[in-house]
């Protein structure tokens, strides 16, 4: 028997298969999927691998090929599907097999599930009360201390009575010597949801809730298996509809993912799933440690979990009969993993499910282009819900343009209509909160006068601004594109131009001068590094400890603060101007998320935007509260330009230290791409041709493969190591894969690309 291994080790060159003899001894406990150690290149060197294939065909000398030198203990096996789904992965994303691999195996080591000991008392309370007595007349303070503790309590944890009550073992020791308490080992699954209450969120749903639910439930009862998604404003009640749906499937003996993005993952979002299903329910977070990651999995795998909650990573959670992927908040860029392989996971939830016969539920206030494209096209069922469950209006909007404020002799960050409002907010004792969006820190470049933002020529990407040897220039993010610093705006002759920069810092110094009683408090990322004080900000913010809350776009999401009955947004055009083609769908999302904080209760709302530019589409659509109106516009923005989800685009990162190296194999790989454009471009003709519907669509397309570059990266050289990009658009994903694929082959096998890195980065 022989064995198809990959290597431990995340290079390029190393990405294939190696075979291995599987010795005798191990036969029995050889499989796909498991770990192994193997001596590897000529210094057989130790090294681990997955197995990923068995054979009883070698596929080489028989002489050459190694022994497998041992299965590696504590290990979990990898179900087969996930290395299906890595190879699926490393297709449509591009990375090693080895990466993808890793990232569909989010549990490795089989850690020892926790052992928790317990202390109770052997004696009666009443005894136990008159012991306590004796030790507080003889000062035996560390036993008197547990003895209370007991008392009042009954059991306990024996670590949680060391650390809080600062106990040693000793002194339990002396405890149960004395015959007072006793030491019982529990062997325990940890469920991190426990200790919450058990209380029935009871809601009559209302109709369009339980249109919803009965669209899919039918659906579903018939065996249909596809993508919805579920369109409802903020407030429309989407949760509900969702749990109303994972009952429906969990009742069949199927199991349930559901994605959350992390920064929503809230203690509120996670009870109301646990109130109704309970033990069956848990979920995943970055902070759990890797022998909670592991119980949780085994639970899964036991099937003791149906329903897991999580960000991203819990798509790989390893249940055996799916039924349902839910995915909340679909728009939210958190979904796309920042590591090779750079896969989404809406993507990834719709292949998954498609292998596996379930139905996936996309849900958002502010769909992404993408699914919205998709529902269009008849991809994915579209389901609305457009009324507010509680009842509730949405709040009223104002947009506050900024340049009339500086004409008007307004200098301050906030513009009038803001400052009376806030003013009027403190005096009723009522809640604010204050919006600054951070995404664009390092700046677009526009005029504060009239508003002009610089951009690209060749891409309507706003122009950022650099500062490197050359001086001051600014830059494009897509393509490379510099030209020098303006000083003048050519629209106006103003000589504000510049790029918004303030900080959240700033702005609370500048409210506690302007509103000098009012309690502030301010939420970004230099006040929640320490862990939990996210969530400390926020419930002495739900416990109206203070007036205003002053933060970036963390605070946007997923909570509820009844009091709150005015939003400013300060710069809504921070984010319209980020050098990214879905700028204003962010801003958009952003305008309209932030929007939905504002008056969730009884008490009517109000928003504030403030802008440079109030008739960008995106902000007349945001004042709207339109996401119909602003998809219009943007798809024909996509369209022109060419991006997705119209278009596809690759772009691939070719980086070195050596900088000579780099160069060399750029002329190298421009010439290289030539070719392979008329090769790949003949051979999808060639498949149009046999394939006739698609005849027409590929005839047509004049333009089906643009390759850009290689061009510098907008940061050329990162911790000594220059980036160059290229990018290659087509509307037929398979050609980019396709020229992704033959990249990597060409790169693989060549000497010029021995310390050359090449990275993939879809859409
Ligand atoms: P979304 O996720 O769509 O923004 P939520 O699911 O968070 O909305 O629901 C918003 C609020 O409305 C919650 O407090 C929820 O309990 C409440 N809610 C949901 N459905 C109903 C209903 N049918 N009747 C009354 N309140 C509801
Ligand atoms: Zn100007
Ligand atoms: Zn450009």
């Amino acid at each position: 028997m022989y064995a198809d291994i990959i290597v431990d080790i995340s290079h390029e060159h190393l990405d294939k298969t190696f075979q291995y003899a599987v010795p005798d001894h191990l036969l029995d406990e050889i499989d796909i999927g498991v770990m192994v150690n193997v001596p590897f290149g000529r210094g057989n060197k130790i090294i681990t691998g997955y197995v990923v294939n068995l054979t009883k065909q070698p596929s080489y000398d028989i002489l050459k090929i190694k022994d497998i030198k041992e299965i590696v203990p504590q290990r979990v096996k990898t179900v087969e599907r996930m290395i299906q789904l890595a190879a699926w992965l490393r297709h449509n994303y591009g990375s090693t097999m080895n990466q993808a691999l890793k990232t569909v195996i989010p549990v490795k080591d089989k850690i020892q599930a926790k052992q928790r000991k317990i202390i109770s008392l052997v004696v009666s309370k009443e005894e136990a009360c008159t012991v306590l007595e004796q030790f507080q007349k003889k000062h035996a303070v560390a036993m008197a201390r547990v003895l209370q503790a007991l008392i009042n309590e009954g059991k306990c944890d024996v670590s949680d009575i060391q650390t809080k009550l600062n106990i040693t073992a000793k002194t339990i020791q002396a405890l149960e010597n004395k015959g007072l308490v006793q030491i019982e080992t529990e062997h325990i699954y940890r469920n991190p949801i426990k200790g919450t209450i058990l209380q029935n969120e009871s809601v009559e749903l209302n109709h369009q809730q339980k249109e919803a639910i009965h669209t899919f439930i039918e659906d579903y009862n018939n065996k249909i298996r596809k993508t919805y998604l579920l369109y409802g404003i903020t407030g429309s009640g989407k949760t509900n509809v969702y749990i109303e749906m994972i009952e429906h499937v969990v009742n069949l003996g199927k199991q349930v993912i559901v994605l959350i993005p992390e920064i929503a993952l809230t203690f509120q979002t996670v009870q109301r799933f646990y109130r109704r299903f309970g033990d069956k329910v848990s979920i995943m977070n970055s902070r759990m440690s890797k022998g909670e990651r592991y119980d949780q999995f085994k639970r899964a795998m036991a099937g003791e979990i149906r329903i897991m909650i999580g960000p991203r990573s819990v798509l790989f959670t390893p249940f055996n009969d799916l039924g349902l992927i839910v995915i909340d908040e679909e728009h939210e860029t958190a979904y796309k993993s920042e590591q090779s392989p750079k896969y989404h996971a809406r993507e990834t939830a719709v292949h998954i499910a498609e292998t596996m016969s379930a139905s996936v539920v996309l849900g958002s206030a502010t769909p992404s282009l993408e699914s919205y494209y998709r529902a269009q096209q008849g991809l994915y069922q579209l389901i609305k819900l457009d009324k507010r469950a509680t009842g509730a209006n949405l709040p009223n909007i104002y947009v506050e343009d900024l340049r009339k404020e500086l004409n008007e002799g307004n200098r301050s960050i906030l513009s009038r209509r803001l400052a009376a409002m806030i003013d009027d907010r403190l005096k009723k004792h009522q809640q604010v909160i204050l919006f600054l969006n951070k995404r664009g820190y390092a700046g677009f470049i526009s005029c504060r006068s009239c508003g002009k933002v610089f951009k690209c020529p060749h891409c309507d990407i706003s122009l950022t601004h650099h500062i490197n040897h050359y001086g001051n220039e600014l830059v494009c993010h897509y393509c490379g594109y510099r030209q020098p610093e303006i000083k003048v705006c050519p629209e106006c002759g103003s000589k504000y131009v510049s790029g918004f920069r303030a900080g959240t810092q700033q702005v609370e110094q500048m409210l506690s001068q302007t509103f000098p009683t009012a309690k502030i408090l301010r939420m970004d990322m230099d006040t929640t590094s320490k862990k939990g004080s996210h969530e400390a900000i926020l419930s002495s913010f739900a416990n109206h400890e203070a007036d205003i809350l002053v933060g970036t776009q963390m605070i946007v999401k997923g909570h509820d603060f009844p009091h709150v009955t005015l939003v400013g947004i300060l710069a809504a055009d921070m984010s319209l101007y980020v050098s990214d083609y879905r700028a204003s769908e962010r801003t958009f999302q952003l305008l309209v998320q932030a929007a939905g904080r504002a008056g969730r209760a009884k008490m009517p709302g109000d928003v504030v935007i403030q802008t440079y530019t109030p008739n960008h589409y995106s902000i007349e659509a945001a004042k709207e509260q339109n996401y119909e109106q602003f998809y219009d516009e943007e798809i024909i923005f996509r369209q022109m330009l060419g991006y997705p989800p119209i278009q596809n685009i690759l772009k691939i990162s070719i980086s070195s230290k050596n900088e000579d190296a780099l160069l060399a194999a750029c002329q190298d790989i421009a010439k290289w791409q030539d070719k392979i454009k008329s090769e790949l471009l003949t051979k999808s003709k060639r498949s149009a041709l046999s394939a006739e519907s698609g005849l027409e669509m590929r005839m047509n397309g004049r333009e089906e493969l643009q390759i850009t570059g290689p061009i510098k990266a907008p940061i050329y050289k990162l911790n000594d190591i220059y980036t160059q990009i290229i990018l290659v658009k087509s509307k037929d994903y398979e050609i980019l894969t396709d020229f992704k694929d033959k990249c990597d082959i060409y790169v693989r096998d060549n000497v010029m690309y021995k310390n050359i890195s090449v990275q993939y980065d879809f859409n």
